[in-house]
């Protein structure tokens, strides 16, 4: 990859027949010589930069009008990339941009790799190498918060912390450093505020590293299982909580056929319901298949809605499914409440709903003791999801996963890196205490401020960064 070339890419997500406009980006020193080679603007439109042009992309040779188009010239070094930059803004779809695209390459552009454009952008000292990752992200958000947090990423939030935390270890670090050198000439180290320095750091990169987690939940989103019983709600919860009809529910247990996999989001968390059915429940090994799958379900999920019938109550085979989920968060749905209020006609299983509402009952049986959320709902009215979305952010706020009130929110890369932090933070003071050489307590602090750079790309390796961006998308 070389990065004197001029790269080309379709900037747009392109789909048949879809969308109403397409971007083909251009950036490098050749950007504008091989745009005036196929832009035509009319009148008296002078190619400045930051200006929009109005006109027609034509074929170089055959002079065939490829598209009516809109270009932005937007010259070094303000622009993305620094670099001069052009942007054909074609008509939609595949066809246009597609073309223009190829033009371009045939005057001598080359494809953009994935994520060289932002790849160009942080190695020009336009961006750090966390906002080069929340692009990526916004990109990627499934819901307004991880948008919100990719923004705050993007806006330098993340970078500030990090830059402020790396200055004071450097400042930490030359003072050490001086008295090894010069001991004889300076006052003696202030120990005092070396450890309260060292601490400092650490207990603030200890505060980023919390959001970790948030992080993790606002890119990939909650795994949720719902488990239980054949006929008891589970497709009926599903479908009234998606609000869609693209969970099949019928009358007949272990008939259900489900969706595989639905993309809610609640309370900004994008949360991927994993469905436990997809099989036929068949009437002899529904049983097996219904424990077995709850088991299988519940490992991959990070919270299990476990729905018994409130108008049957808590039966045996209920106490068999929730022992294969009970390590996992659960919360138990109540549903059919609606059956279980009104006074029914017949009294089976009426006798038993008392004792579901009876915390004493509840805990003879392995239950209430243990705190689980209860929440009652009536999925075929639509009731009580309202009440679910609830016990579920309350389930993930307790984690103290959502508790760091810091806007930004760290990845896994940038959660290694700031774990060693903390690691060789905690050497140093290790060493302090222990009062070894100095040369020792710089040893860790070095490591420090070098994984802190790792996060901004102030030291970072090109393995590194080829891993970074080669998960963009082309034409970011
Ligand atoms: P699953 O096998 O656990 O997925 O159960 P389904 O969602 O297929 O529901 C089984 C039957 O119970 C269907 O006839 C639903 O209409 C009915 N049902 C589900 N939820 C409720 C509820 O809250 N109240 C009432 N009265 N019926 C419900
Ligand atoms: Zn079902």
């Amino acid at each position: 990859m070389s990065l004197s070339d001029t790269i080309a890419a379709i900037a747009t997500a392109i789909s048949p027949q879809q969308g109403s406009v397409g971007i083909v980006r251009l950036s490098g020193e050749q950007a504008m010589a091989i745009a005036q080679q196929l832009f035509h603007a009319g009148g008296k439109q002078v190619w400045e930069s930051h200006r929009i042009l109005y006109g027609y992309v034509k074929h170089p040779v055959s002079k065939t009008i490829v598209d009516e188009s809109l270009l932005l010239l937007m010259k070094a070094p303000r622009s993305f990339t620094r670099e001069d930059v052009v942007e054909f803004h074609c008509h939609g779809g595949i066809m246009a941009v597609q073309q223009v695209l190829n033009l371009c390459l045939e005057q001598g552009a080359r494809l953009a790799e994935a994520g060289e454009f932002s790849l160009r952008a942080f190695l020009n000292g336009r961006i750090d190498l966390t906002q080069a990752e929340s692009i990526n992200d916004l990109v990627g958000a499934k819901s307004a918060q991880a948008a919100q947090s990719a923004i705050a990423s993007l806006r330098g939030k993340l970078a500030q912390s990090l830059k402020y935390l790396r200055g004071k270890c450097l400042n930490v670090l030359t003072e050490i450093e001086a008295r090894i050198d010069f001991e004889d000439d300076l006052p003696p180290l202030d120990v005092e505020w070396v450890k309260a320095e060292v601490k400092t750091v650490s207990q603030e990169s200890q505060q980023i590293l919390a959001t970790a987690d948030r992080g993790e939940l606002l890119r990939t989103g909650l795994k949720v299982a719902i488990v239980g019983r054949p006929n008891v709600g589970k497709s009926s919860l599903l479908n009234a909580w998606s609000r869609s009809d693209r969970a099949i529910v019928t009358d007949l247990p272990g008939t259900t056929r489900d969706v595989v996999d639905s993309q809610l989001v609640v309370g900004g968390i994008p949360i991927q319901v994993l469905d436990t059915a997809g099989i036929r429940e068949t009437e002899d090994v529904v049983e097996k298949i219904g424990v077995e799958r709850s088991r299988q379900a519940a490992q991959s999920a990070d919270l299990v809605l476990m729905v018994i019938d409130a108008s049957v109550g808590w039966i045996e085979k209920d106490s068999e499914i929730y022992e294969t989920v009970r390590d996992r968060p659960v919360i138990l749905v109540m549903n059919k409440i609606d059956l279980a209020l009104t006074p029914s006609p017949s009294p089976i299983g009426r006798g038993e709903q008392d004792y579901i509402f009876t915390p004493p009952l509840l805990r003879e049986r392995g239950l209430g003791g243990e705190g689980i959320p209860i929440v009652k709902t009536a999925a075929s009215q639509q009731q009580g999801i309202e009440d679910l979305e609830a016990a579920i952010l309350k389930c993930i706020h307790q984690d103290a996963i959502a508790a760091a009130n810091i806007e930004v929110a760290i990845n896994q890369r940038q959660k290694a890196c700031l774990l060693r932090v903390v690691q060789s933070l905690a050497n140093v003071q290790i060493a302090i205490a222990d009062q070894l050489p100095l040369d020792f307590w710089t040893i860790d602090l070095r490591d420090a401020i070098s994984a802190i750079g790792e996060i901004t790309g102030e030291e970072v390796t090109e393995s590194v960064l080829d891993q970074i961006f080669s998960r963009f998308c082309i034409g970011k």
